[in-house]
């Protein structure tokens, strides 16, 4: 019965703004301050306390706006919206109402369907509210650290249709602000979260049904499960004849089910208001220019081009982009290679967990990509010196020679270990002999061991079979 109906889905994405300091003081931004320690009598909403908006924030808005094809509006304008909870000691918060930043941008998803375009209604900048911890022993304690933190809220059209869109949506935003270097949109810290707005429709139809609102989802497994969860549930309301109600729910982890919160406020509950100590003022048109002009190669480009250029796979490019740092090694690194492969190999094995936070030189991992691919190192040896290059190694052909890695290949060399291990164990020949096959990989595993790890397995393959050849 379901599939006579369709999720109609826009989603209001918070980012926090990757700057130092708070959107309207000088407290800083740090992720996991003791509480209360990061917060002002400004931020913490003290009577006679002023405003002055950080320009850095109001920068990464407009590159946000530019990284999804936005127009930047030339006038920039802050209200108070007004509401009453713990969390908010000032009782409005600052944000932008009738004149967004940015309207009007798009972004293209990828789902299994194809390719789908998905409209931008809006970017703004708001502060963020503090936090509210609730315990056992204390009740619910105020944190306001996370006061004035700067964010973007990106609007959607309601233009999603099923939980795999709103992911993919979500997945191309946050590649999008991260190579724009916009915010670390670090889900686990609540740097990237999501409102889920979703109605349904019989399939069909035009008009917008009755939407809810699931706040704050800070995983992508979350939107996705709450909404199948909340799309099953409308559904069934409609099919028992019940009216479904404009408000605001929240996804249970644990149960998998959404639960009221509340019936939704209207606009007008919020009292906006212009923001008296915030005066509207104009953004000069040479600043947008030269933010349009530097903003980074965005992750879809740089796809194309590593799949042309590199041949690169599909789920290869995705992990290379899934971290600024990364894509940026490789980049370096690539340029210095022939062996553009070999050296994606390395990158994404288990060097991958090694890499975050470390400084690893490009040009050393591109050495041991030729290193590799020359043959002068094993796969084993070369892996093990992409790891000290990781660790802060420069030198991979010293340190080659230092931890005697070169891969031998001399075929007399090769045969000797050969026979040694044939010799020392000659049940393996027997077993091989009774047809056993699988023994191949034993005897090539021993001579690899005796050569110390050195021995070239191309050539090891190549002789090992000659030899089984003539028994
Ligand atoms: P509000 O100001 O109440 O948050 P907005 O008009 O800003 O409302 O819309 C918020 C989000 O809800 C947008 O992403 C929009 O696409 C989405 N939306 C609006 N109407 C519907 C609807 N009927 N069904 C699903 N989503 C909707
Ligand atoms: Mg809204
Ligand atoms: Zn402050």
């Amino acid at each position: 019965m379901h599939n006579l109906y369709e999720a109609v889905i826009g989603l209001e994405v918070h980012a926090e703004l990757a700057t130092r300091s708070k959107i309207f003081c000088s407290c800083p931004t740090t992720f996991g301050a003791a509480p209360n320690t990061a917060c002002c009598p400004n931020c913490m909403g003290f009577p006679g306390t002023l405003p002055v908006l950080n320009r850095n924030a109001l920068i990464l808005g407009i590159k946000a706006g530019l990284a999804t094809g936005c127009q930047i509006s030339r006038e920039v304008r802050f209200h108070r919206k007004h509401y009453l909870y713990p969390d908010l000691p000032k009782a409005y918060q600052i944000t932008q109402y009738d004149t967004p930043l940015c309207t009007g941008g798009s972004l293209p998803i990828t789902v299994s369907a194809g390719e789908r375009i998905v409209g931008i209604t809006r970017i703004h900048l708001e502060e963020d509210a503090g936090k509210l911890i609730h315990t056992e022993s204390q009740g619910t304690l105020v944190d306001h650290n996370r006061c004035g933190i700067p964010l973007i809220e990106v609007v959607t059209e309601p233009e999603l249709h099923s939980s795999e869109e709103a992911v993919a949506f979500l997945k191309t935003l946050r590649s999008r602000l991260l190579f724009a270097g916009v915010s670390d949109c670090k889900m686990q810290e609540g740097s990237l979260r999501c409102d889920v707005n979703l109605s349904i429709r019989k399939k069909g139809d035009t008009a917008l049904g009755v939407r809810t609102e699931m706040k704050n989802l800070n995983s992508f497994s979350s939107v996705k499960r709450a909404i199948d969860a909340e799309f099953l549930r409308q559904v069934q309301m409609i099919e028992n004849g019940e009216e479904i109600f404009r408000e605001t729910r929240r996804f249970d982890e644990i149960t998998g089910e959404t639960i009221l919160l509340r019936r939704k406020e209207t606009t007008s509950d919020y009292r906006f208001l212009p923001e008296p100590d915030l005066p509207p003022f104009r953004l000069e048109e040479e600043l947008i220019t030269s933010l349009a002009d530097t903003l980074p190669e965005m992750p879809e480009a740089k796809k194309q081009r590593y799949q042309s250029l590199y041949g690169v796979t599909d789920e290869e490019c995705d992990l290379l982009l899934s971290e600024p740092f990364l894509a940026a090694l490789f980049e370096h690194s690539v340029s210095q290679t022939l062996y553009p492969k070999l050296l994606v190999n390395l990158l994404l094995g288990d060097l991958l967990t090694k890499l975050s936070g470390a400084s690893a030189d490009p040009l050393a991992l591109a050495s041991v990509a030729t290193l590799w691919g020359d043959g002068r190192v094993n796969s084993t040896a070369a892996k093990r010196l992409a790891m000290l290059v990781a660790e802060g190694e420069t030198d991979p052909l010293s340190a080659m020679e230092r931890l005697d890695l070169a891969q031998n290949s001399d075929p007399g060399a090769i045969r000797g270990w050969i026979e040694g291990v044939l010799e020392k164990d000659p049940s393996l020949l027997d077993s091989y002999r009774r047809g056993k096959t699988n023994v191949v990989k034993a005897i090539s595993g021993a001579v690899m061991a005796a050569s110390r790890g050195k021995a070239n397995p191309v050539l090891l393959a190549k002789l090992l079979e000659e030899r089984l050849a003539k028994i």
